[in-house]
């Protein structure tokens, strides 16, 4: 058995041809002891099924660490009775409560790495020490001073989308960003007024998209194009590419996702992005789901601009800091000496303005005269949070240890283990029940269309059974009305045995 050889099937768009034995534990297990990547998890707290009972804080986290607490009562009480479970306000104690639980969610809200924790402690403790001064001095490594932490996530953020350093920009959240990079790429005239955008955008995507177009005084109904998937929810590139060329013309802007949120699609973005562009359409994509879960050369592929939020695969905490990508060529900044004015005046690309956007070197003059810094970074607004980009940095310092060939290859892996696991499951159904089939996989079986997440629809009436066995099993996964469980094993820190022990739940759970 050889990992990486599952691992150039998949590459391939080849399905993982798995031994007859794998349902079995011994061989998820096998499979973990293989993994290069197995030690990451120990930079993660994930959550134990006690922790989850959890109520009211108690100055313990689910491994027993003890942090400070802000109910003293419950910080008392738990020295005195010496329960370093993490969990409270809960009677029985059983033997796996201090077990990590299997966490699917990280399509949601990722786990918290330890590092996050200890560089806010850090820049905590900078602030309480030199006040101000945190600004523009750092107190040591891998800490810089604040004024520059945006950057520095920036760049590292930037191996992880595939772009230049100064094509990223740290800053704000992703709806936000949506907003501002709207304000900059869709530009509606009366003949090119169109958004193409996908059936089912995430709510907020359709807000903003919407609203943009109602803000430039046009119809929604007119301006908005939406793909239709097939009955398998399924949207093939010449689905896109057809949409395309039919409202090219009229088209401003495409905006979709890189992977759709309840299917699980990841779109081919380089295809997609070249086709659009040929025919005078801005492509911006949003990587909510997309970035820290799957390979991305947004530079390469000409991608106008992207956005994403941090706090999914990228694990920087609830409501983190975001990122976007503005290309190079839109972030140009040439000064143009003209007779009216000696000094020149810098031409950029307009876009909303604030004092973060402009440069370094005359951003403090205070003048009024604004010159954005080249790159991405000249559409930052406000001086960023230092303690949302200590979070970032934190939960970057993992991807720092590690690469997304890497993490890609160990995910391509696990959610071929988990497809595998739960074709068995189906297979073992009785055929001639007369109802409707347990469960669907509404996700692409093409490895190469899909990142971690599988999006199992559940036939009517069975997911508050799946879900309440899963919950009663210590397990976390996302649950979306009307019933479809969406399934993410994350290469970070979940594992082939996690994998197993959820079909295991899930298989009884339907019987
Ligand atoms: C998670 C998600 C969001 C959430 O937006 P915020 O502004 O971070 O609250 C938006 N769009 C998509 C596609 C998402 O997956």
């Amino acid at each position: 058995m050889e990992t990486s050889n599952f691992v150039s099937q998949l590459r391939s768009g080849a399905r993982a041809k798995f031994p007859a034995h794998a349902n079995s534990l011994e061989y998820a297990r096998k499979l973990d002891e293989q993994d290069p990547l197995k030690h990451l998890r120990e930079e993660y707290t994930l959550p134990t099924r006690g922790s989850l009972r959890k109520r009211h804080l108690n100055g313990t986290l689910p491994d027993g660490t003890r942090v400070a607490s802000l109910d003293q009562t419950a910080q008392a009480e738990s020295n005195t009775n010496g329960c370093g479970n993490g969990t409270n306000g809960t009677n029985g104690h059983a033997d796996d409560d201090d077990k990590p639980c299997i966490y699917f969610c990280g399509n949601s809200l990722g786990v918290q790495p330890k590092a996050v924790r200890r560089y806010v402690n850090a820049q905590l403790e900078t602030w309480a020490s030199i006040g101000v001064n945190g600004h523009f001095q750092s107190l040591g490594s891998p800490l810089v001073p604040w004024q520059d932490m945006a950057e520095d996530c920036a760049r590292r953020s930037a191996a992880i989308v595939g772009a230049l350093p100064s094509e990223v920009v740290i800053m704000n959240t992703l709806t936000a960003n949506l907003h501002l990079l709207m304000a900059s790429f869709y530009r509606p005239t009366e003949k090119r007024h169109k958004i193409i955008l996908e059936w089912r955008p995430f709510p907020s995507d359709w807000y903003a998209i919407e609203s943009q177009v109602q803000w430039h005084g046009l119809d929604p109904t007119k301006s908005m194009v939406t793909i239709q998937p097939d009955e398998d929810f399924y949207i093939s590139t010449d689905t896109i590419l057809w949409t395309i060329d039919e409202h090219a013309e009229e088209t401003a802007l495409l905006l979709l996702p890189g992977i759709q949120y309840y299917t699980g699609q990841l779109f081919d973005m380089e295809r997609i992005t070249k086709y659009a562009r040929d025919r005078g359409v801005v492509v911006g994509w949003d990587l909510a789901h997309a970035a820290g879960n799957v390979e991305l050369r947004l530079h390469d592929w000409d991608v106008d601009f992207a956005a994403w939020c941090t706090y999914k695969y990228q694990n920087a905490g609830p409501g983190a800091i975001a990122g976007a990508f503005v290309h190079e060529r839109h972030g140009r900044v040439e000064v143009e000496v003209g007779a009216e004015d000696a000094c020149g005046r810098p031409v950029f690309r307009h876009r909303l303005t604030g004092w973060y956007g402009g440069d370094k070197s005359v951003r403090f003059n205070m003048d009024n005269k604004f010159l954005p810094t080249p790159g991405a970074g000249g559409f930052q607004l406000s001086n960023p949070s230092a303690i949302d980009l200590a979070a970032l940095s934190g939960a970057l310092s993992v991807f720092d240890k590690t690469d997304m060939a890497a993490l890609r290859s160990k995910a391509l892996v696990l959610t071929a283990y988990a497809e595998h696991l739960l074709d068995g499951i189906f297979a073992d159904q009785p055929a001639d029940d007369g109802k409707a089939p347990v469960f669907r996989i509404i996700t692409p079986r093409d490895p190469l269309q899909r990142g971690t997440q599988l999006s199992v629809l559940l036939r009517d009436g069975l997911l508050d059974q799946v879900g309440g066995a899963l919950e009663e099993a210590g397990i976390v996964c996302d649950r979306r009305k009307p019933g479809v469980i969406r399934v993410a094993p994350v290469p970070m820190y979940c594992t082939f045995e996690d994998v197993w022990t959820f079909m295991d739940v899930l298989r009884k759970s339907v019987a």
